[in-house]
């Protein structure tokens, strides 16, 4: 793990820092003394760990716009002290002043504040114990605990979340991805008034196959049959496993005539060629496809954009088998009297 620590502080400041964090080799440390450069920093290369000084301009500014990042809000953000007055007043008044300090500058944002005493604005009392070198490296450390836990926990839900959508079979996106993704895809392409198609594909007398060489046969053979389909997909399609031998396959970008030919290919390549399960089966299997495209009509979730495709797959299957049924470029309710092949 890559461990990196920006700095918000002047020169003078940086100065101020333990050696340990100066001169550290074990992770990298940045520094700048610019609101609006710190600002860009954290959104393109998020540190683990922020240190502030508190008398830069902006700087309760950029504790305060950290915690209120939702994706950024994990960064262990240390506040230095260094205001004169608050050092003179700190003396002054003792420590009731500095936990109400402390707790609003917590507030504000900080999830450590510390006083950093040095020579020129401190007296005697406190020069032992300047600067409070033992104290930033502790939190320094709680802020580089919590950084790792943070990317441990990012790096599980990533991975849960690719159990959650995947086929454990095909490899293949499965129906909940399909729920996720096609709303997102519906919405984008009528954000950009681009065309959205979608085929919804079925393999003919699938049962046979299992009831002929046995279900494990018939697994391999949507294995091999995935590939194939994979292999002779385009970049912007998505195919996913819609139910047992059902896949639907998404077309970004694509028009109603194009998803035809798409399917008419997909078609050709499945009927074209045995699947070799091994080198006693050869098993030949023919598949067929029902499309349709997004209409202005059509919900946001993409129910009647499936159901219109899955009108033309059942009208495939009644046809006899083996064909494509288009409902795309047609209007609504239309379907049924869609091109077929
Ligand atoms: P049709 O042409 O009408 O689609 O006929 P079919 O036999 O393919 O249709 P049906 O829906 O009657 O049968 C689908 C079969 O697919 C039934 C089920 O046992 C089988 N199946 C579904 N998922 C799997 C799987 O993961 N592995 C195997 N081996 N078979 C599966
Ligand atoms: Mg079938
Ligand atoms: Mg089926």
């Amino acid at each position: 793990m890559n461990i990196s620590i920006l700095v918000f502080g002047g020169h003078k400041f940086i100065a101020t820092l333990p050696a340990q964090i100066r001169y550290a080799t074990a992770f990298s440390v940045q520094v700048v003394a610019n609101v609006i450069q710190a600002v860009s920093q954290i959104k393109t290369t998020p540190p683990d760990v922020l240190i502030v000084q508190a008398s830069l301009d902006g700087s309760m500014e950029l504790c305060s716009w950290l915690k209120d990042q939702a994706k950024l809000s994990w960064i262990y953000c240390i506040l230095l002290e260094d205001r004169s007055q608050q050092i003179i007043e700190r003396s002054k008044y003792g420590w009731e002043w500095e936990l109400e300090m402390t707790s609003n500058v917590l507030k504000q944002g900080a999830d450590a504040y510390i006083w950093q005493l040095n020579e020129e604005n401190t007296d005697h009392t406190f020069a032992e114990s300047t600067p409070n070198h033992d104290l930033i490296l502790a939190q320094l450390a709680v802020g580089l605990r919590k950084a790792k836990k943070y990317r441990d926990l990012i790096r599980s839900n990533d991975l849960l979340s690719a159990i959650a959508l995947a086929d454990s079979l095909t490899e293949l996106n499965n129906r909940r991805a399909l729920e996720w993704d096609l709303p997102r895809q519906i919405q984008k392409s009528r954000e950009h008034l681009s065309p959205l198609s979608l085929i919804i594909l079925d393999v003919d007398y699938f049962k046979k196959v299992n009831d002929t060489y046995g279900h494990l046969v018939g697994d391999r053979l949507l294995q091999l049959l995935c590939t194939r389909l994979r292999q002779n997909l385009r970049y912007q399609d998505t195919p996913f496993r819609y139910g047992g031998e059902e896949f639907v396959i998404l077309l970004a970008n694509t028009t109603g005539e194009e998803a035809l030919i798409v399917a008419r290919r997909l078609n050709r390549i499945v009927s074209e060629q045995p699947f070799a399960i091994n080198s006693q089966h050869m098993i030949n299997v023919t598949i067929s496809l029902g499309t349709a495209s997004l209409d202005a009509d059509d919900d946001d979730r993409g129910m009647s954009l499936i159901h219109r495709a899955d009108q033309c797959l059942l009208q495939a299957k009644a046809n006899g088998r083996n064909q494509v049924i288009g409902g795309n470029y047609l209007p609504h309710g239309s379907h049924l009297k869609a091109a077929s092949s």
